[in-house]
């Protein structure tokens, strides 16, 4: 539903600012691809930019995509942001430019949230979820676009339902242009991790939408162009079980209406793995990736970060069990915790091999606002302001001795042979259970086509010829290609490149050792 239709019209341009580069959003990939220039289209923007009076011109910038120009700011009467602690320094950015034109310039979303005081100079602050702060925001916009004389902070006391949720303007965005498709079904986590924000953000009895505004999302995303994959941004997918077993079956009706062109992916706490009525479904939905806070194979670390779920099966065995429906797990792993020891990173090695997940995020353990950590850590003292640390964390051992065990783990973890085992791993053992799939006439349009071929040639140049890593990228592919098996060699590749391209940075020192440090690197550039 949109806010109430009001007499004044004004001109308002979203702006999405540029990711600082990491781990997850896989910029080394976008070079393979036919023009990827972002990851994920931002689900909060969108739905801010829907939920606009209906007679209110919107623009959407992402300057992963372009940067915003002079004659954007021209045109606006106020501008919008809205983005993640890792994106500060760009969000400030971007308020600079939009106050030399001087246009008023409010700021939403999950950084804000959580830091106010990371943006002193933005007129308007937008804390909290789209609720009476939007709608007092939309007023004061209405009656006088101009710069307020000083800060005027909005703090949503009465959240929308998310039934009444509008559907993210994805026409706005280039959603051709994404390297994934993105959606939402729910909100907050009924757990408590010690590091995590989630709850204290969101809250911890998960709000929904209906199952019906998904498929209508979906129809939506499938008219703006999307065909590849979709990820549940939901915090757990399962943090309403009942909820996630209303909603399979409808995606499951969508899925076959449709002709199946969609892959979905999500995030879930392992214990996923207990529930194979849940399972069942996601597989017969066509959910191909979950993706599994692990953090840490140690059972003391998980303890001692109230992660005990994670114990309520055996890890490896957890795994194993979601492999077995056709889905690859993607892990989250934190170092730097207080329990690890002089040898954790040659466990987290060890559990590597071991579980065959290609992908895990390893992240240097960093303190977020608004979590239990960062209060028990500015009890003890323990909390560094200094950007240029890879974390905010006085960790138990020496700092550089943790750094030096992540850029070990990074640089191990990806090698070129042991990663490409790894996916073997998950094709013979993962994909080989995956739903056979009738191919439609939906996935064999010429623009699929010349999708798919023009990724090949730019595999086989980029990777097969020029790639130092060649030899390693053809035993894989020709055993796909035998098998006609080109969306394999075509998805391993691109998530593969990346990984080892990037894991090559940081293990000299060239990235950042957490998805959320706000330590002072380039804004992302996509990689030749
Ligand atoms: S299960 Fe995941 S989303 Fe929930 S509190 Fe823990 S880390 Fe956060």
């Amino acid at each position: 539903m949109r806010a109430e239709r009001i007499e004044t019209a004004r001109r308002i341009l979203c702006v999405f600012p540029r990711y600082t580069s990491s781990f997850g959003t896989f910029e080394y990939a976008y070079p393979l691809t036919d023009g990827v220039q972002a990851f994920m289209p931002p689900q909060g923007l969108l739905l801010i930019a829907a939920y606009l009076p209906a007679n209110w011109s919107v623009r959407f910038i992402d300057e992963n995509i372009r940067a915003t120009t002079a004659e954007d700011f021209k045109w606006a009467e106020a501008v919008f942001v809205s983005g993640m602690h890792i994106q500060r320094q760009q969000m400030n950015d971007i308020c600079r430019r939009a106050h030399a034109f001087d246009l008023a310039v409010a700021i939403g979303g999950p950084s804000v949230s959580a830091c106010p005081d990371y943006y002193p100079s933005f007129d308007y602050l937008h804390v909290g979820e789209l609720g009476d702060a939007t709608d007092d925001l939309i007023a004061r916009l209405a009656r006088d676009p101009s710069r307020p004389a000083q800060q005027v902070v909005l703090k949503t006391a009465d959240r929308l339902d998310m039934t009444e949720f509008p559907i993210p303007a994805y026409e706005l965005a280039d959603i051709k242009r994404y390297f994934l498709g993105s959606i939402q079904y729910s909100s907050g986590c009924p757990y408590q991790c010690e590091f995590c924000d989630i709850p204290g953000l969101y809250g911890r009895n998960p709000r929904l939408k209906t199952p019906q505004q998904i498929t209508a999302e979906l129809d939506r995303l499938l008219a703006c162009g999307v065909t590849g994959s979709v990820y549940f941004v939901d915090d757990n997918f399962i943090g309403n079980r009942k909820a996630a077993l209303d909603l399979l079956p409808h995606l499951i009706e969508w899925q076959k209406k449709t002709g199946y062109v969609m892959r979905l992916a999500c995030e879930a706490t392992l214990n996923i793995a207990k529930r194979s009525e849940i399972l069942e479904k996601m597989r017969e939905a066509y959910f191909v990736t979950i993706f599994c806070g692990i953090e840490t194979p140690d059972p003391d670390a998980l303890k001692a970060m109230q992660k005990d779920h994670n114990m309520m099966v055996p890890i490896l065995e957890g795994i194993a069990t979601i492999n077995r429906y056709g889905m690859e797990v993607v892990s989250g792993i934190i170092m730097g915790l207080d329990t690890d020891k002089p040898d954790t990173g040659e466990a987290l090695l060890a559990f590597v091999d071991e579980s065959r997940i290609p992908l895990l995020t390893i992240n240097l353990l960093q303190a977020l606002p608004k979590t239990p950590l960062w209060d028990r850590l500015e009890r003890e003292n323990r909390l560094i302001d200094d950007e240029t640390r890879d974390s905010n964390v006085d960790f138990r051992l020496p700092y550089d001795q943790v750094v030096s065990s992540w850029r070990n783990c990074m640089e191990v973890a990806y090698q070129p042979e042991k990663l490409f085992a790894r996916y073997q791993h998950q094709v013979d053992y993962t994909y080989a259970n995956r739903m056979p799939l009738p191919v439609t006439k939906e996935q064999r349009t010429w623009a699929n086509i010349k999708r798919g071929l023009t990724m090949l040639g730019k595999i086989f140049w980029k990777v097969g010829v020029l790639g130092d890593y060649r030899k390693v990228f053809w035993k894989f592919a020709l055993s796909r290609l035998r098998n006609g098996d080109i969306e394999s060699l075509i998805s391993v590749t691109l998530v593969a490149h990346h990984l080892i391209m990037f894991a090559r940075a940081a293990s000299v020192g060239q990235q950042n050792a957490s998805n959320y440090s706000v330590r002072l690197r380039e804004a992302s550039v996509p990689a030749e």
